[in-house]
C-alpha cells in the first residue's frame, strides 16, 4: 500500500512539473482532420471535439488539478488549525465561540458543504478552491482541537506555563511540534480526498472554468462524446482515481507505519464568604514563603459539583521541607497544581489567603503573577519524560525560563542551564545539555527537571511524586539531591507523595490530606508516636520495616476514599474507622490546634500508647 502510494503521488508530481512545459503546446494544438477520434496508436485516449489529444491534455492538467488541490488544503489547515487553537491561544471563552461554527458545519455532509460555499463564491477558480478548503477546515479544526487537548495536559506544557512562556509560544513551541506527526499524515490523507472534489466541481460546471480546464473539466467534456470515445471520460477518470488513492494510500501507510503520537485561565478568586472552618494555621504567616487559607477547587460534574480541594490551609516557612501526603484522589496533587496557578478552566480556584513569599497573589495582574511564580516557584513532576518537550533539545528547554524571567540572552542562559545541569550532578553539562530528553535516563531528566527549577533561585520547590517513576537508587539520589538544594539555598520545599517513608526522609512537617482535606499537621519528628488521626496511623502501619514478619501480609487499610464527587455529611473516613463513633457520622470533625505545632481533625484521636480518648 506504501509503495503504491508513493508511486502514484510520485508519478503525479513529475506529471505536474513536467506536463505543461513538455506537452503544453501540443496538447493546445487544434486539428480539424482529427475531430472526435477513437483511441488509437497515435490518441491513447482519442481525440476532443476540436481534434486535440486527450491524453496530452491529460496530462497537462495535472499541475492545475493539483496545485489547485494544495492550495484548497492549505486554506482548510490553516483556518482549521486557526480555528481548533483558539482555545489554546485566546482561552476558554475564544474556544467556545470556535467551537460553534466547528460543530455546527459537521452537522452538514462536506460535499453540502462544498457546494453551498461554491455557490456564495461564485462560479470561477478562486472559488472552488476557497469553497473546498473551507469545507475541509472544519474537520482541521476538530483534529486540532483533540490533538491539541491531548498534548496540553502534559506535564512539559504546565512547566512552560509556569515559566511564564506566553500561550502563541507554547503553542507553536510545545504544542503543534508534537502534533505535526498526526496532521501531516492527515494532509496527505485528505489531499487525495481534495483532488476528486474539484474533479467533481469541474465536472458538474461549477469548478473551473474554460478555457482553464483541469482532470473533472475533461471528464465533463468527455462526457459529451462518451458513447462514441468512452476513454475520452474515463482516461481522465483513471487519472483522478490514481491520484486520489495514492495519496490516500500513502496518509494510510504513513499513519500504520508512525502511529501518532498520541491558563492561567481558570476561575480563580478569592472567597467573597465567610468561612465554615477555622483553618488555624501552625506557624506565623508572616514569615512564610507561601500561607495558603482555605483553598477549594471545583470541577463542574454531569451530577453536579467534583470537589477534589475543600478547604485546604498551611503555611511554609522559608527552608522547610513539607510533605502532603494521602491516598490517590486525596486532594494533594489538585493542591499542588492550583498553588502553582496551573488549574485549567472550567475548573473553579478559591481561596480566603494566598500569599506567596509576602505577595498577596489576588492582587497581581497574570503578568506579575507568571513573572513571580516563574522565579520564585519551582514544580518537579512526577513522570520527567511528559515534564520535558521531547522535540527540543534539554539545554534549549532549561534555559527558557532565565530568558523570559531574566532577561538573559540565548547565550547566556544557555551557559547557566549548562552550570545547573552540572550542579545536579550531571556529567559532561555542556555536551548532555544538547541532548534530547529521550537521551537522558528517568533519573537524569528527574535531575534536568530540578536543574531547570533552580535557574532562578526558586523561594519554593512543589515537587509532585519526584521519585515515583525512578528506582530505589535513583529515588535516594534524587531526594538527597533534594534536600541539598534545600539546605544549601535554603529554598522550601513542599513534596507531595503517597509514600511516607519518602517524606520521612527528608520533611519537617508531614501534612495528611483525606477526602480533599487535611486531617493531620505535625512535625516529622513526633511521627512515630505523635500521630493521633485514625487515618495517619492507619497509614504509618503500612510501611513496611526490616523487621517485618515476611509470613505475613504487608498491613493495608481496607475500603476505599470517597469520590471528590460524593458529599459526606460526617467524618470522611468514618466508613473506614476502626475507631468510629455515633458523632463521626453525623458531624464532619474540624481541623483545630491540637498541640502546638500540631493540627488534628477527629473525634476520637487515638493517644500516643495507642489507646483511645473519649471524645
Ligand atoms: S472522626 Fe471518627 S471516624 Fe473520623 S477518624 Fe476520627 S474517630 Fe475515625
Amino acid at each position: 500500500m506504501g509503495r503504491f502510494g508513493a508511486l502514484s503521488v510520485g508519478f503525479v508530481i513529475m506529471l505536474a512539473i513536467m506536463g505543461p512545459p513538455l506537452f503544453g503546446a501540443a496538447a493546445a494544438r487544434i486539428d480539424l482532420d482529427a475531430i472526435g477520434r477513437s483511441p488509437s496508436l497515435m490518441h491513447w485516449f482519442g481525440t476532443d471535439a476540436l481534434g486535440r489529444d486527450i491524453l496530452l491534455r491529460v496530462l497537462v492538467a495535472s499541475r492545475l488539478s493539483l496545485l489547485l488541490s494544495v492550495a484548497a488544503t492549505v486554506i482548510g489547515v490553516v483556518v482549521g488549525l486557526g480555528l481548533g487553537s483558539a482555545r489554546s491561544l485566546f482561552g476558554p471563552i475564544a474556544g467556545r465561540i470556535a467551537d460553534a461554527p466547528i460543530a455546527i458545519s459537521q452537522a452538514f455532509p462536506s460535499l453540502l458543504l462544498v457546494l453551498f460555499f461554491a455557490a456564495a463564491f461564485g462560479v470561477s477558480t478562486r472559488g472552488s478552491v476557497l469553497a473546498i478548503g473551507l469545507a475541509i477546515a472544519p474537520f482541521f479544526a476538530r483534529l486540532a482541537q483533540t490533538l491539541t487537548a491531548s498534548v496540553e495536559t502534559m506535564d512539559y506544557v504546565a512547566a512552560a506555563r509556569i515559566c511564564g512562556v506566553g500561550r502563541f509560544r507554547v503553542l507553536t513551541r510545545h504544542i503543534l511540534p508534537n502534533v505535526a506527526e498526526p496532521l501531516v499524515l492527515n494532509i496527505a490523507l485528505t489531499l487525495g480526498g481534495v483532488i476528486l472534489s474539484f474533479a467533481g466541481l469541474s465536472f458538474l460546471g461549477i469548478g473551473i472554468q474554460p478555457p482553464v480546464y483541469d482532470w473533472g473539466a475533461l471528464i465533463n467534456d468527455g462526457l459529451v462524446e462518451f458513447y462514441v470515445n468512452p476513454m475520452a471520460a474515463i482516461g481522465p477518470g483513471l487519472v483522478v482515481c490514481l491520484a486520489g488513492v495514492g495519496f490516500n494510500f500513502l496518509g494510510e501507510a504513513l499513519s500504520r507505519g508512525k502511529i501518532a503520537p498520541g491558563t492561567f485561565s481558570a476561575r480563580t478568586a478569592p472567597h467573597e464568604q465567610s468561612l465554615d472552618d477555622a483553618h488555624p494555621l501552625a506557624i506565623d504567616t508572616r514569615e512564610a514563603v507561601l500561607a495558603l487559607r482555605d483553598l477549594r477547587v471545583n470541577y463542574p460534574g454531569p451530577g453536579g459539583a467534583v470537589t477534589p480541594v475543600r478547604g485546604v490551609s498551611f503555611a511554609i516557612e522559608p527552608g522547610q521541607a513539607v510533605g502532603l501526603i494521602g491516598e490517590s484522589g486525596s486532594g494533594k496533587s489538585q493542591t499542588a497544581l492550583a498553588i502553582a496557578q496551573l488549574i485549567e478552566a472550567p475548573a473553579r480556584v478559591t481561596w480566603e489567603t494566598l500569599e506567596f513569599d509576602g505577595t498577596i497573589v489576588a492582587d497581581m495582574d497574570e503578568a506579575d503573577r507568571n513573572r513571580l511564580l516563574g522565579t520564585a516557584m519551582a514544580m518537579v513532576f512526577q513522570n520527567p519524560m511528559s515534564s520535558f518537550n521531547p522535540a527540543r533539545r534539554l539545554g534549549l528547554q532549561i534555559a527558557d525560563g532565565a530568558r523570559r524571567h531574566q532577561q538573559l540572552g540565548r547565550r547566556a542562559a544557555v551557559a547557566r542551564a549548562i552550570e545547573r545541569l552540572g550542579q545536579v550532578g550531571i556529567r559532561d553539562a555542556e555536551k548532555r545539555a544538547r541532548d534530547y530528553p529521550h537521551q537522558f535516563s528517568g533519573g537524569m531528566r528527574q535531575r534536568a527537571m530540578i536543574a531547570m527549577g533552580l535557574m532562578s533561585a526558586p523561594r519554593l520547590i512543589i515537587a509532585d511524586e519526584p521519585t515515583t517513576a525512578l528506582d530505589a537508587s535513583t529515588q535516594i539520589r534524587v531526594l538527597d539531591l533534594l534536600a541539598r538544594v534545600r539546605a544549601e539555598q535554603r529554598t522550601a520545599l513542599l513534596l507531595i507523595s503517597h509514600d511516607l517513608a519518602v517524606v520521612q526522609r527528608i520533611c519537617d512537617r508531614l501534612i495528611v490530606m483525606y477526602a480533599g482535606r487535611i486531617i493531620e499537621d505535625l512535625p516529622v519528628a513526633m511521627l512515630p508516636h505523635g500521630a493521633r488521626h485514625p487515618y495517619s496511623r492507619a497509614l504509618l502501619a503500612t510501611v513496611p520495616t526490616l523487621d517485618v514478619d515476611r509470613g505475613r501480609p504487608l498491613a493495608t487499610i481496607d475500603g476505599w476514599a470517597p469520590s471528590p464527587a460524593d458529599s459526606v455529611p460526617g467524618c470522611a473516613f468514618a466508613p473506614r474507622c476502626g475507631h468510629v463513633l455515633a458523632r463521626c457520622h453525623a458531624e464532619r470533625p474540624m481541623l483545630e490546634m491540637a498541640a502546638v505545632d500540631h493540627r488534628l481533625a477527629c473525634w476520637n484521636p487515638q493517644t500516643e500508647t495507642g489507646a483511645l480518648v473519649d471524645a
